[in-house]
């Protein structure tokens, strides 16, 4: 891979992470991001200040974490983050302690979809079991709670997403905390109404038919 590259995958998680400081989602040094292209992974480091996050705060590894560019150890989550795209073929993931997301991973066992656009996420979003932050066993439950889905709740500690580009996984993780606080609001109302097997393919069926989500040009 030649150098620029490298610089722009790292520039592209570093602004990521920025982004999602930004809406709230990442805060302090609490959660990580990561990119993938080829055989490396681009990943925050450990102890940066994601809201200002640099290009030099952001390691390269290969797939079997072996640093190959970058002066910053990476996360702790760096196995978690490994096994995911060991997975899937996901081009990038993030981890975020964000508010909502957290609050109901510290309650429910599953996120049911409450909403048609958390259909974009796969359906019912599991909460991974808890286990210690940095962990083979952490990793293990969350690379199982992500099966068929694009995102994952963690037991007591927060969220993963995923993308097939960083912009993606990063609109993933905004959608998550959108619906997490969608749940929070509706209980606070009374018990949420989830939507139907039925429903949820209706939902899925008219999404292909119309191209849901996409511009479209008056013709
Ligand atoms: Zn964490």
């Amino acid at each position: 891979m030649s150098e620029t590259p490298a610089v722009d995958l790292r520039g592209g998680v570093a602004a990521a992470a920025r982004r999602l400081a930004d809406a709230g989602l990442l805060v302090g040094t609490a959660g990580n991001v990561s990119a993938r292209v080829a055989d490396r992974v681009a990943i925050t480091a450990t102890g940066v200040a994601l809201g200002a996050c640099t290009a030099d705060d952001v390691t390269v590894v290969s797939l079997d974490g072996e640093v190959i560019a970058g002066t910053l150890e990476p996360t702790s989550e760096l196995s978690l983050h490994l096994g995911v795209y060991a997975d899937s073929p996901a081009a990038a993931v993030v981890h975020t302690h964000a508010p909502f997301a957290t609050a109901l991973a510290c309650v429910l066992d599953a996120l049911p979809v409450l909403h048609y656009q958390q259909l974009a996420l796969g359906g019912e979003i599991r909460v991974a079991p808890y286990a210690t932050f940095g962990t083979p066993e952490l990793a293990a439950h969350v690379r199982a709670a992500l099966e068929g889905r694009g995102a994952a709740l963690l037991a007591n500690h927060g969220s993963v997403t995923l993308g097939g580009t960083l912009d993606a996984a990063v609109e993933n993780a905004l959608l998550l905390e959108w619906l997490c606080r969608l749940h929070h609001r509706a209980s606070a109302l009374g018990t949420p109404r989830a939507l139907t097997k039925e429903q949820q393919g209706d939902v899925v069926r008219a999404a292909l038919e119309r191209g849901y989500g996409t511009r479209k040009e008056i013709r």
